[in-house]
C-alpha cells in the first residue's frame, strides 16, 4: 500500500533499504517520520558573544585542520575556525564519511552546543553546511526538523526527502470528528503534519504536536473504551451492607491497617456500598499489604451471603494466597477452595460443585476460574492479583456473569500515573503509596565482572547465615541475535558455579522452557528453604513470598526495563532481616548508567516508573510493541498527562453519543488488533 520511497528522484535501492531501518516505506511513510527535535538555525551568533550552552548557528573560515587515527575504530579531527570576532575549536569524532567536505580557507555554518573547553569554546560533532551560495545561508537561518537518523542517511538527505514525499502527497484527510476538533481547539490535520516537518516559527510546533499526540491518545482511549465493553455502565450492582465480619478479621490480624491502607480500604467499601458494580484498581508496590484488602473486601461480600472470588496469574501464587487466607476465613466460618488447573478431574468436579451449589464461599484460584464450566451460584467480588498479566479481554470476560459483581484489580507493576489512566480508563483507581513501617529498605549495589569473585563470596557468606539468594539472568529469545556472547543463560551460570564456587551449597534452576510442573517442584524447594540459591530467569518475577531469600542478583541488568528490576528486587526485603540487590552490569552507555542509579537510588516504584517513563521518551508503553496497541509517534506518556485528559474526556463523549459519531466509531473499530497482551 501506498507509493514507494524509490518513486523520489532521489532514492535508489541503496537508499530505500536504508529507510527501512527507520520503517520507511512508502511516501506516507516519510511524512509520518517526525523530527526528534529541531535547529532553531534563526539565531545566528558571532564568536567573541558567545556563551556556554547557547545553541547557535555560526558562519566560519576554517583556518587548520588535524585529523589523527587513534584507534583502529576511533579518530579524531579538529578545525580551528574564525568568525573575524574570535576563534574556536570544532572537533569531529570518527568523521569517516565526512572528512573530505571540509578544506582549509572554506567558509562553513556550524549548528551545534557550545561548551567550554581547554582551549577556549568548542562545538562537538556540529551540523554543519558550506556556504556556497545565498539560497543556501537563507535555508541555513530557518528552523530545520532533526530526524532521527539510521545507517549512513544524513540530516540533509532527509529534510530534501521528506519535503519531497509532502509536496506528492494529497492533503492529509482528517480523522477527528469536527465538533472535537472545535471544541477542544485543535488545529487540521494536513496542517499539523505539514507543520512539524517545515514550522514557519517555534511557536507553531507544540500546537502541531498537541493535535497529533491528541489524536494518538484519542484513539487509543477509545479502542480501549471499545475493548472493555459497556460492563459498569447501565447495570446494577451490588448494594452491601454490614460491617461485623470485616471486624472481626481486623481483630484477627496481628497488625494495624496503615494508613495508607485505610484510606483505600474507605474507598472500597464505599464502592461496595454503592448500588453501581465496583470498578476498581488497585495500584500498591511490592509489599505494600494488597492482600489484605482483598481479604476485607472478600470477607464483606461473604458477610452479605455472596461468594467471592480470587483470581492470581500462576499456580504458585494462587498455592501461597490459599495457604495463608484458608486458616483466616476458616476461623469465620467460611468455607475456602483452590481452584487450579492441575487439579485431577475428579477433584475438579467436586470443586465445581462446591462453587455452583454455593457451598465454597471463598474461592481462590488461576484462570481456571474463569472457564466455561465454572458456574457460581452467588458471585459477589471477582478479584484480581497482579492484573497485568491477564489482559483487558479476560477482564472483559470476568465481567460477563450474569449478575455484575464487584471486581477489584489489584497491581504492584509500578505504572506512571499517565499510563494507568490510559490502560485502566474505565476504573477507578487507588493507590497504596506508603508501606507498613519497620521495613528495612533494600540497598542495591550496581557491579561489574571485575567484582564477580567478591560478590560469590559474600552470597556464600549469607547463605552459611541461614539466608537464601536469587540469581536472576534475562530471558534469551531467539529472535533476539545481539550481544549475544555477553549474555549470561540461566542455565550455563548454574552449570558453571554450582560445580565450582557454589558446590557445597544445594542451588537450583528454574526457566520458562521448564514444565509448570518441574518449575514449581524447585520453587516449593526454595520456598522450602531446601534450596539455598535459586538460579532462574524473570519466571520468578511476579509475586512469589520467600522471606528468607535476602541477596538478589540480577545479570545483565541493562537488559530489564526499570520496572522489572523493580518487581524482580521485590522478591527479597520481605522478612525481618536486611536485604540486598545486586545488579551486575558491564554497559557503559549513558542511559544505562542512568537507570542502575535510578534503582540505586530509589526504592519507590511508582518513582521509577515515572523516570523510566522519562528516560524512554515517547513511543512505547513497556519498551516493546508486543502487547499489539498502536506506537506513539507523537504523544509523550511522561509529558503528556494534560493532552490525554482531554483525549480521555473527548473519547467517553464519542462512547456516550455513539449515533452521532458514526464514522469515527467505525473507523477506530477497524484499527482493534486481533491479539493484545498487556
Ligand atoms: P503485596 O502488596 O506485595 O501483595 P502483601 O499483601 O503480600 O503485599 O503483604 C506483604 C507483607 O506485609 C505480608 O507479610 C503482610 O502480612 C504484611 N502486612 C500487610 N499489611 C501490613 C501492615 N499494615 N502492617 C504490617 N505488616 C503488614
Ligand atoms: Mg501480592
Amino acid at each position: 500500500m501506498g507509493i514507494p520511497v524509490t518513486f523520489l528522484k532521489g532514492v535508489k535501492s541503496k537508499r530505500a533499504a536504508m529507510l527501512e531501518a527507520l520503517s520507511v516505506r512508502t511516501l506516507e511513510d516519510l511524512a509520518f517520520l517526525f523530527p526528534r527535535g529541531y535547529e532553531d538555525r534563526t539565531k545566528v551568533a558571532r564568536i567573541a558573544e558567545l556563551v556556554p550552552d547557547m545553541e547557535v548557528t555560526l558562519t566560519a573560515r576554517i583556518l587548520r585542520m588535524d585529523f589523527r587515527q587513534i584507534r583502529r575504530n576511533f579518530s579524531v579531527m579538529n578545525l580551528r575556525v574564525s568568525d573575524g570576532t574570535g576563534e574556536m575549536t570544532i572537533t569531529f569524532y570518527n568523521p569517516k564519511y565526512i572528512r573530505n567536505k571540509f578544506e582549509k580557507g572554506a567558509v562553513m555554518c556550524f549548528f551545534g552546543k557550545i561548551v567550554k573547553g581547554y582551549y577556549g569554546f568548542e562545538m562537538t560533532n556540529p551540523v554543519f553546511e558550506a556556504v556556497t551560495q545565498e539560497a543556501s545561508q537563507s535555508q541555513f537561518s530557518s528552523i530545520l526538523p532533526i530526524y532521527p537518523l539510521a545507517q549512513e542517511l544524513t540530516q540533509n538527505f532527509l529534510r530534501k526527502t521528506v519535503q519531497e514525499a509532502l509536496a506528492l502527497l494529497p492533503p492529509f484527510q482528517e480523522n477527528l470528528p469536527a465538533s472535537i476538533l472545535q471544541q477542544y481547539n485543535l488545529m487540521d490535520r494536513d496542517t499539523a503534519i505539514r507543520t512539524l516537518h517545515a514550522p514557519k516559527d517555534l511557536r507553531a510546533i507544540p500546537e502541531a504536536r498537541r493535535r497529533l499526540a491528541f489524536e494518538e491518545l484519542f484513539t487509543v482511549q477509545l479502542m480501549l473504551m471499545l475493548m472493555h465493553g459497556n460492563h459498569s455502565k447501565d447495570r446494577m450492582g451490588i448494594h452491601f451492607t454490614g460491617e461485623d465480619q470485616t471486624q472481626n478479621l481486623l481483630a484477627m490480624l496481628p497488625f494495624r491497617l496503615t494508613p495508607s491502607q485505610e484510606k483505600v480500604w474507605q474507598e472500597i467499601q464505599q464502592d461496595m456500598a454503592s448500588p453501581m458494580p465496583m470498578n476498581r484498581l488497585v495500584l500498591g508496590d511490592v509489599g505494600s499489604g494488597k492482600t489484605v484488602l482483598a481479604l476485607l473486601a472478600m470477607t464483606k461480600a461473604m458477610g452479605n451471603g455472596y461468594q467471592a472470588a480470587f483470581m492470581a496469574p500462576t499456580e504458585i501464587l494462587a498455592e501461597q494466597h490459599y495457604k495463608k487466607i484458608q486458616p483466616l476465613l476458616s476461623a469465620l466460618g467460611y468455607h475456602t477452595i483452590l481452584l487450579t488447573g492441575s487439579l485431577s478431574a475428579a477433584k475438579r468436579r467436586e470443586v465445581l460443585e462446591e462453587i455452583c451449589t454455593g457451598q465454597a464461599h471463598c474461592i481462590i484460584g488461576t484462570h481456571a476460574l474463569i472457564q466455561k464450566d465454572v458456574v457460581f451460584c452467588k458471585p459477589g467480588i471477582m478479584i484480581t492479583d497482579e492484573q497485568h498479566r491477564f489482559g483487558v479481554r479476560q477482564r472483559a470476560l470476568l465481567a460477563e456473569q450474569e449478575t455484575t459483581p464487584d471486581i477489584l484489580v489489584m497491581t504492584a507493576t509500578p505504572i506512571p500515573r499517565t499510563l494507568a489512566l490510559i490502560l485502566y480508563g474505565d476504573l477507578d483507581i487507588s493507590r497504596i503509596d506508603a508501606l507498613p513501617e519497620g521495613r528495612l529498605p533494600i540497598q542495591t549495589f550496581v557491579e561489574n565482572d571485575t567484582r564477580r569473585d567478591r560478590v560469590y563470596a559474600w552470597a556464600k557468606k549469607l547463605v552459611e547465615e541461614g539466608r537464601q539468594v536469587y540469581i536472576v539472568h534475562p530471558l534469551v529469545e531467539e529472535s533476539d541475535n545481539m550481544d549475544m556472547e555477553d549474555l549470561l543463560s540461566a542455565t550455563e551460570n548454574y552449570e558453571k558455579l554450582s560445580r565450582s564456587v557454589f558446590k557445597d551449597i544445594p542451588c537450583g534452576l528454574v526457566h520458562g522452557r521448564m514444565s509448570g510442573k518441574e518449575k514449581d517442584e524447585v520453587m516449593a524447594r526454595f520456598l522450602a528453604g531446601e534450596v539455598k540459591i535459586l538460579f532462574a530467569t524473570t519466571v520468578i518475577e511476579v509475586g512469589v513470598d520467600v522471606p528468607n531469600a535476602t541477596l538478589m542478583i540480577i545479570e545483565n541488568a541493562e537488559r530489564f526495563g526499570l520496572a522489572q528490576l523493580h518487581q524482580l528486587r521485590g522478591r527479597v526485603g520481605r522478612g525481618a532481616h536486611q536485604s540486598y540487590c545486586v545488579l551486575f552490569t558491564n554497559s557503559t552507555s549513558e542511559v544505562a548508567k542512568s537507570r542502575m542509579q535510578i534503582m540505586k537510588e530509589s526504592t519507590n516504584g511508582f518513582l521509577i516508573a515515572e523516570k523510566d517513563l522519562e528516560l524512554r521518551g515517547p513511543g512505547d508503553f513497556f519498551g516493546t510493541q508486543q502487547h499489539g496497541l498502536p506506537q506513539f509517534r507523537v504523544a509523550n506518556l511522561y509529558e503528556d498527562i494534560d493532552i490525554l485528559r482531554e483525549a480521555q474526556d473527548a473519547a467517553q463523549e464519542v462512547i456516550r453519543n455513539p449515533a452521532s459519531y458514526g464514522a469515527c466509531l467505525e473507523n477506530v473499530r477497524k484499527m482493534i488488533p486481533q491479539t493484545i497482551a498487556l
